[in-house]
């Protein structure tokens, strides 16, 4: 088999430490892993091997994704020496840093140290306050929201390029236009829509109560499928909203970039701030334990036997899913969202919302993937044209028939 190119990883630089206390963290649990201290850093050498390695053993584009707990918790300088040690091994890459922050920590010396070296920052922010403060509260118990505002206009205002995380909860779902609005509205038109489906601790037979139940997302994919559509203008999407976006990759035959849509998965790996090394950000326990960055290399681990296998969950969806119309648009969603509710025996605990929205928005799909693909048509004969204008094999006049035999005149089609 050929070697996968490491190309992403995830880092959890502080690992589950976070200065906010939302109800539904699935990550603040992990601390028992690392019981060695109740402060967890990345320490200077890990931080260096990790970048060294990914430079050097990398693909032609690397990203490193920072995410906790909350990763500002490590300081501005730490992000600095990153940037430094990037420069320092890189050999010509691209390199992209993605920082998802709940956002408190972020002063002017964060905005302007994000814009300088193009950190895209993942803002948790659920909506508007009430929605927000629902379940995402400070250590103390007080709601977030005024802070994590304040703190998000003052990223805007430095030209820091922000996406909005949204949480989908058992509250937030009855909100789909208000939360659509208030993104909008505050300058955050790239939205990431996450469903929130944990085991409840107390009783893990179900579901805990703050989960999203899947016929409510079905119908909240519809109404922001709605609000998305209506925002087009020429028919062009003005918003973008990660899921809608990833769809339409598998509308037009192309592999989704949300792993969740891929048959199998896998294709990135976690660094916790000890440097262990993991299969997926929402399989961080024992069993999905790589290695060490410290001993192993991160392209065998992404490469190894232990990693395939993880990906290859996902392509084992149930049977259900092989007579499904909808297969190919949803391969069994992610894995995590299989084993959370025991009651789910293996389904996937969105499947009927996958459903309802594939249903509802499939002949739009396929209009505007239609659309698209008749562009690129076009845009390929006219590249052709163009080499044959450039090598002198034609000469078209503009009111000529245009030579791609459209029935157009050439100044009307290729020539335009
Ligand atoms: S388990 Fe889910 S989130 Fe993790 S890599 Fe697979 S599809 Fe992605
Ligand atoms: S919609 Fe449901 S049955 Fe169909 S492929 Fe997805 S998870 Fe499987």
């Amino acid at each position: 088999m050929p070697y996968e190119p490491l190309t992403s990883v995830l880092v959890k630089p502080a690992g589950p430490d976070c200065n906010m206390a939302c109800t539904y963290c699935f990550y603040y649990d992990k601390a028992s892993l690392f019981p060695e201290s109740l402060k967890h850093r990345m320490s200077e050498s890990v931080l260096e091997e990790m970048i060294k390695q990914m430079m050097q053993q990398g693909a032609k584009q690397v990203s490193f994704g920072w995410q906790g707990g909350e990763p500002t918790l490590m300081g501005l300088p730490f992000y600095r020496k990153a940037v430094q040690l990037q420069q320092k091994y890189g050999n010509g890459q691209t390199v992209g840093n993605g920082l998802q922050t709940n956002g408190i920590l972020i002063d002017n010396d964060w905005a302007k140290f994000l814009r300088d070296y193009h950190f895209l920052v993942g803002l948790s922010l659920d909506g508007p306050r009430h929605v927000h403060d629902h379940y995402r509260k400070m250590l103390g118990g007080a709601g977030s929201w005024s802070t994590v505002n304040d703190h998000l206009k003052m990223m805007l205002d430095n030209d820091v390029e922000v996406n909005a995380l949204v949480v989908v909860n058992d509250y937030s779902v009855n909100f789909p236009e208000e939360i659509y609005t208030f993104h909008k509205e505050s300058g955050l038109n790239f939205m990431q829509f996450i469903p929130c489906v944990e085991n409840d601790p107390k009783n893990t037979e179900s579901t805990a109560s703050f989960s999203v139940p899947a016929d409510r997302l079905g119908e909240f994919w519809c109404k922001l499928f709605d609000l998305w559509i209506n925002d087009f203008e020429e028919g062009k999407p003005t918003t973008s909203i990660r899921y809608f976006d990833s769809l339409f990759y598998r509308y037009v035959d192309l592999d989704a970039p949300e792993c969740t849509l891929l048959p199998s998965c896998g294709n990135y790996i976690v660094v916790e701030h000890n440097g262990d090394v993991y299969s997926c950000d929402f399989f961080v326990d024992p069993e999905w334990k790589l290695g060490n960055v410290m001993h192993e290399k991160l392209i065998d681990m992404l490469n190894s036997e232990r990693q395939h296998e993880f990906g290859r969950m996902k392509a084992n969806w149930p049977e259900e899913c092989d007579d499904c119309k909808w297969l190919k648009y949803c391969y069994g969603g992610c894995t995590k969202d299989r084993i959370r509710d025991p009651a789910d025996d293996t389904q996937n605990h969105f499947c009927e919302a996958y459903k309802t929205f594939l249903e509802y928005s499939h002949e739009t799909f396929t209009r505007l993937a239609g659309q698209w693909k008749m562009e690129q048509e076009r845009e390929a004969r006219k590249y052709r044209i163009q080499q044959l204008i450039d090598s002198g094999e034609i000469r078209p006049n503009r009111n000529d028939p245009c030579p791609c035999g459209s029935g157009l005149k050439f100044k009307r089609c290729c020539g335009k």
